[in-house]
């Protein structure tokens, strides 16, 4: 299969047209004309075979979770996603391959309004890299550093699942067929927290979306905000696979290594944030108009560190920072 049928057969057409883009596939490069009054929200996610996913992942899983990746760099920020440029690195043109990750790629960019607006394609080892840009009303962008000492931190949903899932699916331990299939679909398809996101601004002071482990990424807040954060140990929103896991390999579950996936798993894309605590009765309330659970996890503290620091039973504990490592390249 020639190149230019690979971008016609299987690129074109996926996600709206917006009424803002003025050129996309076909021509060198394509034009937006935001509206005026909004700022650009942009962000590039690569994932390559063997280091981001298992080389036999299945194409409609891969082309959701470039997607969702990128996504949830947009929830973070509470920015509207709208278009996305994708550079695809492929071994060889695979016409079934192609039409599934194709397929998966029209699916999920519809659900999120995301518009494929061009790309580049290549031929070697897998790899799959997706610039998106979103946009945002002037000057709101959720950010990292707004953190204010007293404020509550929160998390979406259950942490730790798609750490499950990658030892899950590297033969670790096992889990009843149920739980084994939430945990491998939060590491395959996580659900961007998009709509949340959004429905944030103005209310969050800091976040991010936690793809590295809630404590490095926390780090972030921390450092960008100047604070510190203390996290509570007995708070954290596990699973029921969690759950599962804790009690069939006869864990403690108030242990930090039982809790290890939780804290220092990557792959999650759930959103951390901050807000003042006269805004926790506007939190709970946006989450449940998004049919989503959110859980106060801990506050920010003044301590000159600027660290993440974890307490149990009320009590701070002390931690060695190798057992607080989230997931970095080239270390
Ligand atoms: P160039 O002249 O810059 O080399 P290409 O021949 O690489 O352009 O691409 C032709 C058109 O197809 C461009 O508009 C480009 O954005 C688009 N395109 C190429 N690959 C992809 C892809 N994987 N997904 C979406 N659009 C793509
Ligand atoms: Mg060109």
């Amino acid at each position: 299969m020639a190149e230019f049928s690979i971008i016609d057969q299987f690129c074109r057409d996926i996600g709206p047209k917006h009424s803002s883009t003025k050129l996309d596939i076909g021509d060198d490069a394509a034009v937006i004309r935001p509206d005026h009054g909004s700022e650009l929200a942009i962000s590039v996610d690569t994932m390559v075979s063997g280091v981001h996913f298992f080389e036999d992942v299945l194409p409609e899983r891969l082309a959701h979770k470039i997607l969702a990746v990128n996504l949830s760099d947009m929830a973070a920020m509470g920015a509207s996603p709208k278009w996305a440029t994708l550079a695809l690195t492929l071994p060889k043109a695979d016409p079934e391959w192609l039409s599934a990750f194709s397929s998966g790629l029209k699916k999920t960019a519809k659900r999120f309004g995301l518009q494929l607006i061009g790309g580049d394609t290549t031929q070697g080892p897998l790899s799959l890299s997706l610039t998106i840009i979103g946009t945002l009303p002037l000057f709101k962008a959720l950010v990292r550093s707004g953190a204010k000492i007293g404020d509550e931190v929160y998390v979406t949903n259950t942490l730790g699942d798609a750490a499950l899932g990658l030892a899950l699916l590297s033969g670790k331990f096992e889990l009843s067929p149920l739980n084994r299939a939430h945990a491998i679909d939060a590491l395959e398809t996580p659900e961007p927290r998009n709509e949340f996101g959004q429905s944030l601004l103005d209310i969050a002071t800091g976040c991010l979306d936690i793809s590295d482990g809630l404590i490095g990424d926390i780090a972030h807040i921390c450092e960008q905000s100047s604070v510190s954060i203390e996290i509570d140990l007995d708070c954290l929103p596990l699973s029921s696979a969690y759950e599962e896991y804790i009690e069939l390999n006869k864990l403690d579950p108030k242990s930090v290594s039982t809790l290890n996936y939780a804290l220092n798993g990557g792959d999650d894309y759930e959103l951390a944030f901050t807000a003042s605590p006269e805004d926790a009765a506007k939190v709970l309330n946006r989450a449940d108009e998004c049919e989503l659970s959110v859980t106060k996890v801990g506050q920010v503290i003044e301590r000159e560190s600027h660290k993440v620091y974890l307490c149990s039973n009320g009590a701070r504990l002390n931690i060695e920072s190798s057992d607080t490592k989230s997931f970095e390249h080239f270390s």
